[in-house]
């Protein structure tokens, strides 16, 4: 396995801003925008380098705050035994990378709650803390928010509680609401219902926001495309958690030996469909010779140059009976294209990402199919 890939953050052009708990934390390139946009717009209205900076601590204590929300999430799944690659912060909030979500309803709630869980405790140290000084507190929440700083951060804190827990994808209440349903029913009907409820919600709050406030429109739309990227996921992963690798296997295919010359996969390249050949040399699977190898050859050392100068070596091995969605998070982390499939230890086939992917529109269709038939 390439190490080097499993190191980088799941989101391009995000920086590493340390390390908490053991989870890397990582700061999106736009955030950084989101900061200057901050500090120039407080320049604008107030001139005073002051001012820039009580702007721009207050974003990164609300920030602060959207990290240790995040950690929330983490450590309560870390209970279950389930990693987080890491935490990326953007400008519409922090993203914590679980493996995955856990597959038991009362898991996953209280992985959901642990998020918004972590504001109120944040709130209500800031609360006690304010009292403890004898701060003069406002008895309303809008007043505060024209307070102190720290009057300012319980509010949002609140707020942020508040707003994750609307029953809506992606918010933290809509991951409630399916793993409520998933008691009821099987957890991709439960996806889609909870998807569609928050597709209502977003609909409902595109309608304010059209008529109230603009900034309601922004968070609509972020509310109905999480939505159905998580219906989407969801039909994914449980298409690949049925299905194993004997559904996607290919077991007719041309295969090289390292002594091989380039010409030779130049003439199996042209002959047939195949982009991708494993490298056999005593019954064994040594190596794989991409398209992108073969045509680094041929620019290098021309149709004569052998298979063996420019194979790939790390491969990846895998039992016909593993699953598909285990054997794409392996190919995902190796950032591998080919796998050779085995089958009592002997070699059985060859499995690409093209393959599964294809597998997985054509099960798509059908139990769109099917779903149509029954709604009839
Ligand atoms: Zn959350």
């Amino acid at each position: 396995m390439n190490s080097k890939q499993k190191n980088q953050p799941s989101m391009k052009w995000s920086m590493r801003l340390g390390t908490l708990a053991g989870i890397a934390v990582y700061v999106h390139a736009t955030f950084l925008i989101l900061l200057l946009w901050i500090a120039l717009s407080y320049w604008r209205s107030e001139q005073s380098l002051q001012a820039v900076a009580q702007g721009v601590g207050f974003i990164l204590a609300l920030f602060a705050c959207v990290v240790l929300h995040e950690l929330g999430h983490a450590l309560t799944a870390r209970r279950f035994g389930i990693k987080t690659r890491d935490i990326t912060l953007l400008p519409i909030g922090g993203v914590a990378s679980l493996e995955k979500m856990p597959d038991d309803p009362k898991q996953e709630i209280l992985v959901a709650l642990a998020g918004p869980a972590v504001n109120i405790v944040i709130a209500g140290l800031i609360w006690l803390w304010l009292n403890l000084q004898q701060a003069v507190m406002p008895g309303e929440l809008s007043s505060m928010l024209q307070g102190s700083m720290l009057q300012q951060l319980l509010v949002v804190n609140l707020f942020l509680a508040g707003f994750n827990l609307l029953p809506a994808f992606p918010m933290d209440g809509g991951r409630v609401l399916r793993a409520l349903l998933a008691m009821r029913m099987d957890r991709t009907a439960a996806t889609r219902r909870a998807a569609s409820v928050g597709q209502a919600f977003a609909l409902w709050l595109g309608l304010v926001g059209m008529l109230y406030n603009p900034f309601l429109l922004f968070i609509a739309l972020f509310v109905w495309i999480g939505a159905m990227a998580e219906a989407g996921t969801e039909e994914i992963r449980s298409l690949l958690h049925d299905a194993t690798l004997s559904h996607a296997i290919i077991t007719h295919f041309e295969s090289l030996s390292p002594y091989d010359s380039l010409a030779r996969v130049i003439k199996l390249t042209l002959d047939g469909v195949q982009k991708d050949f494993p490298v056999i040399e005593n019954g064994e699977v040594i190596g794989v010779l991409t398209q992108e190898d073969l045509l680094r050859g041929l620019q290098e050392k021309g149709a004569l140059a052998n298979v063996g100068e420019y194979m790939q070596t790390n491969v990846e091995e895998a039992d016909i009976n593993e699953s598909l969605e285990s054997v794409m998070k392996r190919l995902q982390s190796s950032g591998g294209r080919l796998l050779a499939v085995t089958e009592n230890n002997r070699l059985a086939g060859i499995v690409n990402i093209d393959n599964i992917m294809e597998l997985v529109r054509i099960e798509a269709a059908l139990r769109e199919g099917n779903r149509a038939f029954r709604g009839l």
